[in-house]
């Protein structure tokens, strides 16, 4: 399975559009910094415990349906990696110790380390408790390199929070992300603007973020191994082949990708999709939807209940996209009842019983914020996307 989690905030607003000069958007050059926490979730309990320093340490409830939501360095040795089932890590690792998480403190954990990227910018764009793109084009010491701005970053994280993050200095986000896991762990790597297509053309697809191990054999199947082979293809082929996604691949095959970073974002929705290694009939997708569900229920930190809206995604062989959701009377108080909604939405899908699907996603929207109360119950329209 390819599994993603995604954390998708707020739109921005308008004052957050890039000025645009003669029709052409303006300082598309930026400076940008990802950050990534090392084995984050792993790392806090390493460093609060003495006892589990330098051991493979899983931090995952234990059970048969959970999956594991971070694994020192340690255990990664064994094969464990995050939002694998718990019961393997268990089995690649029977002297693993499995610690429950606890989101509290690593929200507070996070909230340091935001507070420390503020020292530097405003831009700053988290994209989960533990990874963040940061706009230094301007930054607040005025250090005259992004790389510069990275390093004292790392350094104030490892001297004030005892934690190791990984940085890449790139000139967009696509660029600067595929960058920070280049030195993982407790590494830093920059790609200069005229070093982006050196770097790029050679690197397997599967570096591209979104591009998973099912979508990389997918592509593999047409020839394209590397970003290179994505870089020889027409703009039409790819999007034959890959619906919408296909301009955003020609794009970035070119190291092109104008999305600026998005700050002061509410989180908007919470997801997580699989695409299946084959495609299947809708009535085999239950043990995925169930397996989603508690992924996201985890990625929520306890927030789920504040979610208002459950969503249920699918896609079929042809690349159409369906998606059903439902508001009930009061936000799912478990993650058995945000499985249960997610499979009654399933029941929605009224297609062919021999059509196949090549992707499920379970997501929570709608978060409801303090003076917004639960609205009553009603069914919204089915609403069908293609891309
Ligand atoms: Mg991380």
């Amino acid at each position: 399975m390819d599994a993603r989690v995604s954390i998708i905030p707020e739109p921005m607003a308008a004052t957050d559009v890039q000025p645009v000069v003669d029709g052409v958007t303006a300082a598309l050059i930026r400076k940008i910094v990802h950050v990534d926490m090392d084995a984050f979730y792993a790392s806090v309990e390493q460093r609060d415990n003495p006892e589990l320093r330098g051991k493979p340490v899983v931090v995952a409830w234990l059970g048969n349906r959970s999956v594991v939501c971070a694994a020192s360095y340690e255990a990664r040795r064994y094969g464990i990696r995050s939002a694998m089932p718990a019961v393997s890590a268990k089995r690649l690792c029977p002297d693993a110790i499995f610690v429950p998480p606890d989101f509290v403190r690593y929200k507070a954990v996070s909230s340091a380390v935001r507070e420390i990227f503020q020292r530097h910018t405003d831009l700053v764009e988290p994209l989960s408790l533990d990874e963040a793109y940061l706009d230094v084009s301007e930054n607040k010491l005025h250090l005259p390199t992004a790389t510069r701005v990275a390093k004292m970053i790392r350094e104030q994280i490892r001297e004030e929070l005892n934690l190791t993050a990984s940085a890449g200095v790139a000139p967009n986000k696509f660029l600067a992300k595929i960058a920070s896991d280049w030195k993982k762990p407790n590494g830093l790597f920059v790609i200069q603007p005229h070093e982006v297509q050196s770097f790029l053309l050679p690197l397997p697809v599967g570096r591209i973020p979104g591009v998973g191990q099912v979508t990389e054999k997918r592509m593999k199947a047409f020839g394209i191994a590397t970003v290179g082979d994505l870089y020889s293809r027409e703009l039409s082929a790819l999007e034959n082949q890959f619906g919408s996604y296909g301009l955003r691949l020609y794009q970035l095959a070119r190291g092109i990708d104008n999305n600026p970073v998005m700050s002061n974002r509410v989180t908007k929705s919470i997801s997580a999709e699989d695409t299946f290694a084959e495609d299947i009939p809708l009535a085999a997708t239950e043990p995925q939807i169930r397996l989603l569900a508690e992924k996201v229920w985890k990625s929520s930190g306890g927030n789920a209940r504040a979610a208002k809206t459950v969503v249920l995604k699918l896609k079929t062989k042809e690349f159409h996209s369906l998606t059903r959701s439902l508001t009930p009377p009061a936000p799912p108080a478990s993650c058995e009842e945000l499985a249960s909604i997610a499979l009654a939405l399933r029941e929605r899908i009224q297609l062919q019983p021999a059509q196949l699907f090549r992707l499920v996603g379970v997501g929570l929207s709608n978060f409801q914020t303090a003076d917004d109360p639960a609205s009553p119950l009603f069914l919204e329209e089915p609403r069908e996307t293609s891309r």
